[in-house]
């Protein structure tokens, strides 16, 4: 039975990019301020990144020149099974001793995410990490569930789109 795709403007792909950025606007101040210094990193394995994340980013063009021609795809299918596990992290930044600890996710380079700003892997994004919790304004951080909420939302509407046209599976 075909699902009925719940509220997404015409294109969900534009829509996600778009509601990736505005929740960047959010993010990117904090994480430059936070990341550095946090003890809980989250970019670290195993991650949320999934297949589906990779095949977004490579059908628009985007590549990975840091994995040196390996298989883009590789390290998002080894994280799959692990995505949904509760020790899962997601935005890493450590640096000396303590990245030797923690494994660092793949798609992080020079201690930058290396998918689009806006084609972040949809587990990534949704994240709300504990110091977000612990130093964001409630104010803030109702508006970053709010932008959740809808990416959700347009996230689905892109999988189903992508699965009806035959492009991917989906998993439900
Ligand atoms: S858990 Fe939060 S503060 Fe820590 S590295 Fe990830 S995004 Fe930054
Ligand atoms: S894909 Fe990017 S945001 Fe997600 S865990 Fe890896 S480096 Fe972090």
């Amino acid at each position: 039975m075909r699902h009925k795709a719940r509220r997404a403007g015409p294109n969900p792909l534009s829509e996600c990019r778009r509601l990736q950025r505005e929740i960047r606007l959010v993010f990117d101040p904090f994480t430059a301020k936070h990341c550095p210094t946090c003890l809980t990193p989250c970019c670290v394995k195993p991650t949320r990144v999934t297949p589906v994340d990779v095949a977004l980013a490579v059908g628009t063009g985007h590549t990975f020149p840091h994995l040196n021609g390996g298989d883009a795809y590789a390290p998002s299918v080894e994280y799959a099974g692990n995505r949904l596990a509760p020790s899962a992290r997601s935005l890493p930044m450590l640096k000396g001793e303590e990245a030797h600890v923690l494994e660092p996710c793949e798609y992080l380079h020079e201690y930058r995410c290396t998918f689009p700003d806006d084609l972040r892997p949809y587990g990534c994004t949704a994240y709300l990490c504990g110091p977000m919790y612990s130093h964001l304004p409630e104010e803030t951080l109702r508006r970053l569930r709010r932008l959740i909420r809808q990416l959700d939302d347009t996230h689905t509407s892109l999988l189903r789109a992508l699965r009806d046209a035959g492009k991917m599976p989906l998993e439900e």
